[in-house]
């Protein structure tokens, strides 16, 4: 079998006035997504999505890397994935086991390097009919999940979440602690407070505060929070800064979760290697794929530190994140978005995700499992812009 084409679709979606919300970000005016194809001449194609600005994945999948993966094996994975990271340096790398990676090794070419392992994956998965986690070597079937949201101002935080736990079963839910105008840590308290009191003491509670708070406000708000029994307190401070999140891991009994936003195997080690955190949350669609996941969720075992995927974006993203979760065996819980508008996450594939009493189910179709919808390009036609208005 022989790849092809390597094409990249930029993809967007407008969100009505009235299901815009507003977070430190901004309001949230569309949903961008890229989907990524991989063609074959036996009539295969995979399916994989990236993160980072549309129209520049689309430039470095197709003016870059497309040439390096058409007439190879799709099925050897591991060797496209060197080549794509290694670049023009990629045969002597290939032979010696080396890692040298190209000159723009993170960003959005290791987003779209992302993407097209995804879509590797799911070529594999399809040729051999099995499902991706199945290949990877399953854990499990099903994994709980959590309903991600939380934005709402004031009392009406614990409303919100207590809707998500009435709709899909779900036993944990993350809110954000960031998503007020006016950020202050006694506003925040209360809305962490009424959302105990609304969901009472068997629900889960996480908090994100997406890395916006200087270390200091981190430490007197996590300790403020302590007595609200919180199952992680996620990106405290900016990620980047792996000795400030140590900081914060060292002055609370809260867990720190972190990793969203990290390239590489070796952006999850030095977090590791700072004691920075108790649980990495690679993006599948970032991180560098199944196969950089797999190395990063090893390592994070040797120190006793879950693995549970980062899944805030399109339908195969999901899917994706789906398939880590059920392969990864330090992983127990995964991310399922509850924003208000998302049609490329729930209105694009034909296929239902199976989310049954607060869990996710496997598909145990082929490869990803999953089929986009014939008309995704012309409902979610890119549009130019960003997806925040502040
Ligand atoms: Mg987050």
């Amino acid at each position: 079998m022989e790849i092809t084409d390597v094409r990249a679709v930029p993809l967007s979606a407008t969100i009505p006035e009235e299901h815009q919300f507003r977070s430190d970000f901004g309001a949230r005016v569309k949903n961008d997504a890229t989907l990524i194809y991989v063609d074959t001449d036996a009539g295969i194609t995979g399916i994989g999505t990236s993160l980072g600005t549309p129209s520049v994945v689309k430039a470095i999948v197709e003016d870059s890397l497309r040439s390096a993966l058409v007439g190879e094996d799709p099925t050897y994975v591991e060797r496209l994935w060197s080549k794509l990271y290694n670049g023009s340096r990629t045969e002597p790398a290939l032979e010696r086991g080396y890692t040298q990676p190209r000159y723009d090794r993170r960003g959005i070419t290791f987003e779209a390097i992302s993407g097209i392992d995804i879509a590797l994956w799911d070529i594999l998965g399809k040729h051999l009919e099995q499902p991706i986690y199945k290949l990877l070597g399953a854990a499990r079937d099903s994994v709980q999940a959590y309903g991600s949201g939380g934005w709402a101002p004031g009392e009406e935080a614990g409303p919100q979440l207590q809707g998500y736990v009435d709709e899909h079963g779900f036993d944990a839910v993350k809110m954000r602690v960031v998503g007020e105008d006016d950020f202050g840590i006694e506003h925040t308290v209360s809305r962490v407070e009424s959302a105990r009191e609304t969901l009472g003491d068997d629900i889960d509670i996480m908090v994100d505060a997406h890395g916006s708070l200087d270390v200091t406000t981190a430490i007197r708000l996590a300790n403020r929070l302590e007595e609200y029994d919180i199952g992680w307190f996620e990106e405290p401070v900016t990620p980047d800064d792996h000795a400030a999140l140590a900081e914060v891991r060292a002055s609370t009994e809260i867990p720190i979760a972190t990793g969203e936003s990290e390239f590489t195997r070796f952006d999850y080690r030095s977090l590791l290697e700072h004691d920075a955190t108790d649980i990495l949350q690679p993006d599948v669609a970032r991180a560098g794929g199944f196969t950089e996941i797999r190395r990063v969720a090893a390592m994070g075992s040797a120190r006793g530190v879950q693995t549970i995927p980062h899944a805030w974006g399109s339908a195969v993203l999901l899917a994706a994140s789906i398939h880590l979760a059920m392969a990864l065996p330090n992983c127990h819980i995964l991310e399922v978005p509850q924003a208000p508008y998302m049609p490329m996450l729930w209105d694009f594939f034909e296929e239902d995700f199976e989310i049954d009493d607060g869990r996710v189910v496997a598909p145990s179709r082929p490869g990803l499992g999953f089929t986009v919808q014939d008309d995704v390009e012309e409902r979610f036609a890119f549009t130019e812009g960003p997806e925040y208005v502040y």
